[in-house]
């Protein structure tokens, strides 16, 4: 991997481990501090940022406060008025240069995104294609804002109805995904006209800094993308200023559906527009007729990507008695095939650590209850050092155990025995939550039935991946509210406005 100059004495850990792998990563994109109305800000303490696989510090970033959140949301609002006057032609001229400069920096972007959020890097670089593949969408969207002329119900009148960028919007996300879900929000976002205050996930605030960085190369106008890291000690005097100053009009949050309530309460005292995209639960079925290998590979994907840290992934395997043990199985084979734990710079790793010590302790958790309860460890079930937790597969889990009632963001595969389609579909069901579902199936009326009664915002059948910027994004029940990426995500920047064009006739 190529490499300009390295930001040795503030990285050593980051410089020895490089050196170890052969990798390297840049000053330019390696930033430390806040970055707002284009310049690159010093908060008055800074916090430390730890590979999650060592837990060693790898850099120390500006620990910005409510001052600099204030500071970044009245440049965002001074450089509304410039931007939104911009074509969308122009702007997605913008978009693309920015798309360009993340494919041609894509080592050193997935460098950063495995040292600080620990997933392998060929996950890693994956990401940073998905993540630019939202610039590239949206700069072609900006262009196709299109209003509407209806027809009147008065001969003297015309009715319009227009498209214009809601303002300033703050964005919030999480560390699974440090960079993609924050141009998920942001390309959309410019490209309707609105400028942002981006406050990342404190675990993972370099991806974010190397992002405002290709923004400002790209020609991103100072105060349109503004970037304030903060610790979680800081996190909710900041979070409180981008999503009640007066200034913001829109909040669009990625996270826990509990902080997701938080953030909606915030926003209520000045009515705010917001996207909330919050947990999952995704129930996988396998029914009797499905391709097993398919249906095994597809479980591989969607479970152990990003070691089960993702809002997509499978949490509840509910598979038919038919089918049940021949899926187990060879589910089992694959895991020993497939898996390999290490640190996630080094190449032959697929499984990374878990963010860090509590979500480990979560996983334990569910593991350690379910099988009190009575659920078999087919593979995997302990916890090891540091940050690591083994692939495991568990049988015989039934609706008391743990795994089966909340979100586990880790590698483990509960198996549920069902034998009918109306069981299987109340067992989906039984959430408060609704974000991705999958099935596997190869009978017609069946693909139908399930696909239209699954109640989630996104449905795979006979495929565990979906995420694309072509699809859409969201969930419905406490999964959140709005869409993001396809043709509808630019509308949560957008609001409609009426003209109606009186006095043109008899
Ligand atoms: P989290 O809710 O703990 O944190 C998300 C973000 O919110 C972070 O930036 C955090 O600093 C910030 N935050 C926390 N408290 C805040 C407050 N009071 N004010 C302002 N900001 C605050 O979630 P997480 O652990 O980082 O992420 C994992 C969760 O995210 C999982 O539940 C997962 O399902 C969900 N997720 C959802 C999607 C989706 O698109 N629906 C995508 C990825 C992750």
């Amino acid at each position: 991997m190529r490499i300009a100059h390295l930001l040795t004495a503030r990285l050593p850990v980051l410089r020895a481990m490089q050196r170890s792998y052969g990798l390297d990563v840049s000053a330019a994109l390696l930033r430390t501090r806040g970055y707002v109305d284009g310049q690159w800000i010093s908060a008055a303490s800074d916090f430390p940022v730890l590979d999650p696989a060592t837990g060693e510090e790898v850099a120390r970033v500006s620990d910005c406060g409510p001052g600099e959140a204030m500071r970044a949301v009245d440049a965002a609002h001074r450089a509304f008025h410039g931007w939104k006057q911009r074509t969308g032609k122009e702007r997605g001229a913008i978009l693309r240069r920015w798309f360009e400069l993340m494919v041609q920096n894509k080592d050193e972007l997935a460098t950063l995104i495995t040292v600080e959020c620990g997933k392998p890097l060929a996950e890693a670089a994956g990401e940073v294609s998905y993540s630019a593949s939202f610039l590239e969408w949206f700069s072609e969207e900006a262009r196709r804002t299109y209003g509407d002329v209806v027809p009147s119900p008065g001969r003297d009148r015309r009715i319009l109805l227009l498209k214009q960028p809601v303002g300033v919007a703050s964005l919030i996300t999480p560390w699974n995904f440090p960079s993609a879900m924050i141009t998920r929000k942001a390309a959309a976002a410019l490209a309707a006209g609105c400028t942002v205050v981006v406050k990342p996930a404190e675990d993972t605030p370099l991806s974010a800094l190397a992002l405002a960085e290709l923004a400002a190369q790209a020609g991103v106008p100072a105060g349109v993308f503004n970037v304030v890291p903060c610790s979680k000690e800081k996190t909710p005097s900041v979070g409180e200023v981008l999503c009640t100053d007066p200034l913001v009009q829109k909040i669009s949050f990625t996270g826990s559906t509990a902080t997701g309530k938080v953030l909606l309460k915030l926003a209520a005292d000045t009515v705010k527009r917001v996207s909330m995209e919050l947990g999952g639960h995704a129930p996988f079925i396998v029914f009797d007729s499905a391709d097993v290998d398919r249906a095994v590979a597809s479980a591989m994907a969607s479970k152990f990507r990003n070691s089960g840290q993702t809002c997509v992934c499978g949490n509840r395997f509910l598979v038919q008695s038919g089918i049940h043990d021949c899926f187990v199985e060879k589910l089992a084979v694959a895991m020993d095939k497939e898996l390999r734990l290490g640190h996630g710079l080094d190449p032959t790793t697929t499984q990374g650590p878990l963010i860090n010590a509590r979500a480990v302790e979560k996983v334990e958790k569910q593991v350690l209850d379910a099988v009190a309860r009575g659920a078999r460890v087919v593979r995997g079930g302990r916890r090891l050092q540091g940050s690591f937790m083994e692939p495991t597969l568990l049988e015989g889990v039934t609706m008391e155990m743990l795994c089966t009632q909340e979100e586990t963001f880790g590698p483990v595969l509960p198996v549920i025995r069902f034998d009918s389609e109306e069981e299987a579909l109340a067992i989906a069901n039984a959430s408060a939550v609704g974000l991705a579902g999958y099935f596997f199936s190869q009978d017609p009326g069946q693909l139908w039935r399930v696909a239209e009664a699954l109640e989630v915002g996104m449905v795979g059948v006979n495929e565990g991946l979906l995420s694309c910027p072509e699809g859409l994004f969201g969930g419905v029940k406490q999964s959140g509210q709005g869409r993001e990426g396809s043709k509808y995500g630019i509308d949560e920047y957008l609001e409609v406005k009426y003209v109606c064009w009186g006095g043109l006739g008899p």
